[in-house]
């Protein structure tokens, strides 16, 4: 199929975000071998290169000054601000200008006030417990109560916190989950298919549900995993396929819907694993770390290997490290 995409990478024009400074020549370096795979084809006049990093243009010209452009530029240009102090101890304050930095907070806030679509997802990262993909539907009359709430910074909410919000998002919010048990993700692996494929068709999916029952939106955003080329070759196979997306890194503090699907979709991944603690009878943790590899060992003795193919992502490393625990 001859797929047409058509998406907004982040040149959204009006609320672009430009932030410009001077960097060492020892960052210089850093940043020249940082960008070399996302370099773009043409370099403007007198700079060393142009890229794209996920939603931000950056260019480093040849007279030391870099420019970052796009929604999320500050948070690029924070990065390479923390490596300058700790590369040469210098200081760069991008927040000299006052009114740049207000314009800016700006541009962000008024693009957190459309009423958006937006999807994130939970629990890719853990060994236990479902992959929880949440599209949901903000209209701009509801931000301001989501803001109250306390969504906006849901990255940095704690669990008891969601725990308590979570429930009247579930109520006020429009949106659709899709919670993939690990039986089928282990079965997505059998056929061969990887992570960032499982999550492009687990975000489709809920996004084509949501966006059947909303007519009005202004823009349609996913917290982005993978380049939008990319992300549409994963849905190669799919029937049905939602463009007009525009994919954003750290969606979650641009966007409200995307912080209100992030909530959401943590709570039920919350909920899930208390549901399987309950089941196996025995705390099991988040994540991927030891403590995992702990109580993997543990379920396996109690219940069998079998029972780790409907609980855990069996492609984990944590799954070749559990023959050394199980022999202890
Ligand atoms: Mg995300």
């Amino acid at each position: 199929m001859n797929c047409k995409a058509n998406y907004d990478t982040i040149l959204l024009g009006d609320v672009k975000m430009t932030i410009v400074f001077k960097v060492s020549e020892e960052l210089q370096k850093k940043m020249i071998k940082y960008y070399e795979n996302k370099k773009r084809e043409k370099t403007p006049p007198y700079a060393y290169f142009q890229a794209l990093d996920a939603d931000t243009i950056v260019t480093l010209y040849e007279s030391g000054k870099v420019m970052f452009q796009g929604i999320s530029a500050d948070i690029d240009a924070n990065m390479w601000i923390d490596l300058e102090k700790k590369l040469t101890g210098t200081v760069i304050n991008i927040n000299e200008n006052k009114e740049k930095q207000e314009k800016a907070a700006k541009i962000k806030n008024e693009f957190y006030r459309l009423s958006t679509i937006g999807s994130d997802e939970v629990g890719t990262g853990d060994y236990f417990g479902p992959i929880v993909v949440t599209a949901s539907f903000v209209p701009k009359d509801k931000v301001d109560e989501l803001d109250k709430l306390g969504v906006r910074d849901s990255k940095k909410i704690t669990d008891e916190k969601i725990k308590q919000i979570a429930p009247t998002l579930l109520k006020e919010v429009e949106h659709v989950t899709y919670i993939l048990n690990n039986k089928e993700y282990n079965e997505y692996q059998k056929k061969g298919y990887n992570m960032n494929q499982i999550k492009a068709i687990l975000h489709n999916k809920v996004l084509y549900e949501l966006k059947e029952k909303i007519s009005q939106y202004d823009k349609m955003v996913v917290d982005q995993f993978v380049y939008p080329k990319k992300y549409y070759e994963h849905l190669k196979e799919e029937k049905q396929v939602v463009y007009g997306i525009t994919f954003l890194t750290k969606a979650e503090s641009v966007c409200a819907s995307v912080a209100a699907s992030s909530c959401i979709s943590r709570y039920l991944f919350l909920e899930e694993m208390d549901k399987l603690s309950d089941k196996l009878k025995m705390v099991i943790p988040k994540g991927a770390g030891e403590d995992v590899d702990e109580v993997a060992a543990k379920v396996v003795k109690q219940y069998g290997e079998q029972m780790l193919y409907d609980v855990a992502k069996l492609n984990f490393k944590n799954t070749f490290k559990l023959q050394e625990y199980i022999k202890q």
